[in-house]
């Protein structure tokens, strides 16, 4: 796996209930995005070199947290993730990998597991539990 410039803090669980920490700034396919744009901190106190903020409501995935690790595709019995650079593929190994300097790298350091079914999630928690960084959260939020 690359060598990241950043250490991932897990996903601020209560994100939903902190409007002007994590406003709503987009609309990603089906879901909402919050905090996009917006410098936060990473697990070292280090603002983190991305600033893609949290994807999905119920399904909720930590972009700037998120390591293209992979395991939360594989759990999930439902297909409820993708890569966001590798759209319609999943599961580890899949992920389009980034070179370092480039455009890409710069805004996304790597790919990203994008929550692209969480209206048929089943709220099992599989994917919050196989996930390496904690990047995601699953809650019946609305
Ligand atoms: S909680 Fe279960 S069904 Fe829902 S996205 Fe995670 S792995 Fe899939």
């Amino acid at each position: 796996m690359m060598k990241l410039d950043f250490r991932s803090r897990p996903i601020d669980e209560n994100f939903f209930n902190l409007p002007d920490k994590y406003p709503v700034t987009g609309m990603h396919k089906n879901h909402e995005v919050r905090a996009e744009g917006i410098l936060r901190i990473d697990q070292l106190g280090k603002p983190y070199p991305t600033r893609l903020g949290i994807h999905g409501t119920n399904v909720a995935v930590d972009w700037d947290s998120c390591i293209a690790d992979g395991a939360c595709m594989d759990a999930c019995p439902l297909h409820g993730f993708e890569w966001y650079l590798n759209e319609g593929k999943s599961g580890k190994g899949n992920d389009i990998k980034i070179k370092e300097g480039t455009k890409l790298w710069k805004k996304f350091r790597t790919d990203k597991a994008d929550p692209t079914s969480q209206d048929e999630c089943v709220y099992c928690n599989a994917c919050v539990v196989a996930c390496p960084s904690g990047a995601i959260s699953v809650l019946k939020r609305i």
